[in-house]
């Protein structure tokens, strides 16, 4: 789109809006702004907004549906689908919500807690657990993420499977639509039927309908420990079947259960020195397996060794570690958030984020793996993800030796035909980390007509002159 660059007067008077320091303009100060972690849409803009209140907030868009100015919404920058930067022609804002960062309050009895849009994930984690409880959302970029950036991409993470995703973890909203307006719905409560729930649109709209500026979020009971294992399995079907028995008798406590390929770990290893391979053996996949402690550790962790040991004699497994500490544990976790950063050094890489019922993740893999041997024969599968959840991340690394250039140019048939065989299995090709500009082109295919037709109805109603993250999800 060719927007013409803002007027600096203009850009004055939305720096009037935020104060000293809550707005930067100079090339270095916005760099890290415009740039989302792989670099895949590098954008420009004139002025970075860093509000500190939601009244600053309102001032903003305020101005910016009365001059109609497009604003882009950020929160850590961790999002990987191009949401969260703006376009290439120096015409939108960014308005980061990182100084929007107090944690309001924690209810320790009605277990909630009223933060901001700019707290780190982290620093809520950290703060739930201080006070005895846990707020169970976790993702390996839990460091830089934003509460706000959490629920505008409704993440899911390694701990879905247990206590659900984002918009499950959030009771209340504040938001600042368009022109100006605060809805207040910092609500407590778990049972609220009185019409629309308003706050679930704002729940993975991207930024799309408005700002989401504060949050109360469910905490959850700190479990007394937790029973971490590692597994060597043959197969996916064997991964399937694992996941049925330890699920049936884990029940609610199966936290996380993530299948890992061989590839993505020896990846890791490749480019980790300090990742040492969990297993003597050899295994051609891999499940990343933690149960709850809800009531004594030393019980689940042996509940959990009696599963694993069924599940050898049923020939479900080929071995098994079972972490024997806090530190073992975290040690075997640390392997799975570190693998996926080290896809970066084998060149160049096509990713999908795809989610399919439980039960056809290996008829999906198969399938979806004889496509991309299909279109760039050579190429190197670096599956992995939430297979508890059904979502994985089945990605691609060029052929060693190959040309990236010429591996990077069979992208979109790829994407084209491995959402195809998602979306035959009944899946998606959004699990969770949203549509932003990457995958925008493709929501048409996604969605019924009348679907399609409902999402512009509600975009149009909420952002009449389509300024909140033009170009973004529809
Ligand atoms: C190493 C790594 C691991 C990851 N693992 C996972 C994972 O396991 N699960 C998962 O779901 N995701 C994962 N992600 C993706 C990413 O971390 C999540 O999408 C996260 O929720 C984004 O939060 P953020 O604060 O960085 O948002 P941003 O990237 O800044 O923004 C994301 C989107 O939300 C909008 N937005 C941000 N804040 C607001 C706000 N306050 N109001 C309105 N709109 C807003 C932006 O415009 C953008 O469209 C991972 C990313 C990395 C780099």
């Amino acid at each position: 789109m060719n927007r013409p660059p803002l007027a600096p007067d203009l850009l004055a008077r939305f720096a009037a809006l935020v104060g000293p320091g809550g707005a930067l303009t100079a090339a270095e100060d916005v760099a890290s702004f415009v740039e989302e972690p792989r670099g895949r849409w590098p954008g420009r803009t004139a002025l970075v907004l860093r509000p500190a209140t939601t009244a600053e907030v309102a001032a903003i868009l305020k101005l910016a549906d009365e001059t109609k100015t497009p604003i882009v919404p950020q929160g850590g920058n961790t999002g990987l689908v191009g949401g969260q930067t703006p376009d290439r022609t120096g015409g939108q804002i960014v308005l980061s919500l990182a100084r929007l960062n107090r944690i309001r309050e924690i209810d320790p009895v009605s277990a909630t807690m009223t933060v901001e849009a700019g707290c780190v994930l982290a620093t809520i984690r950290q703060a739930a657990d201080a006070a005895g409880l846990l707020f169970p959302l976790s993702l390996a970029s839990e460091g830089s993420c934003q509460i706000g950036g959490n629920l505008s991409s409704n993440a899911g993470g390694v701990a879905a499977l247990s206590h659900g995703v984002a918009r499950d973890l959030c009771l209340g909203l504040e938001a600042v639509l368009p022109g100006g307006a605060v809805l207040d719905d910092l609500r407590k409560l778990k049972k609220d039927n009185t019409g629309y729930d308003l706050k679930n649109l704002f729940i993975g709209a991207e930024g799309t309908l408005g700002i989401i500026t504060a949050a109360v979020l469910k905490l959850a009971p700190k479990p007394m420990g937790r029973a971490v294992a590692w597994i060597g399995l043959a197969s996916p079907e064997k991964a399937l079947a694992l996941f049925r028995r330890v699920s049936a008798a884990a029940g609610p406590a199966l936290v996380s259960f993530e299948l890992i390929a061989d590839r993505p770990l020896q990846f890791g290893l490749n480019h980790a020195p300090a990742l040492v391979r969990p297993l003597a053996g050899d295994h051609d996949w891999h499940v990343l397996m933690e149960i709850a402690a809800l009531t004594d550790e030393r019980a689940t962790r042996d509940h959990a060794e009696a599963l694993l040991a069924a599940a050898a004699d049923a020939g479900e497994l080929e071995d098994a570690v079972l972490a024997q500490s806090e530190t073992q544990a975290r040690a075997l976790w640390t392997i799975r958030e570190t693998f996926p950063e080290k896809q970066k050094a084998e060149g160049a890489s096509i990713k999908h984020d795809i989610s399919v019922p439980v039960a056809a993740i290996p008829a999906f893999i198969e399938k979806a793996g004889a496509q991309v041997a299909r279109i760039a024969p050579g190429s190197r599968l670096v599956c992995f993800g939430h297979m508890g959840d059904g979502n994985l991340h089945f990605n691609v690394s060029q052929p060693e030796p190959g040309d990236p250039a010429d591996f990077m140019a069979r992208e979109g048939a790829m994407h084209a035909a491995v959402h195809a065989v998602a979306r035959a299995f009944g899946g998606s090709i959004s699990a969770e980390h949203g549509i932003g500009r990457m995958k925008r082109d493709e929501l048409a295919a996604m969605k019924s007509p009348v679907a399609l037709d409902l999402m512009r109805r509600i975009k149009a109603a909420f952002d009449p002159n389509g300024i909140m993250n033009p170009g973004k999800v529809m």
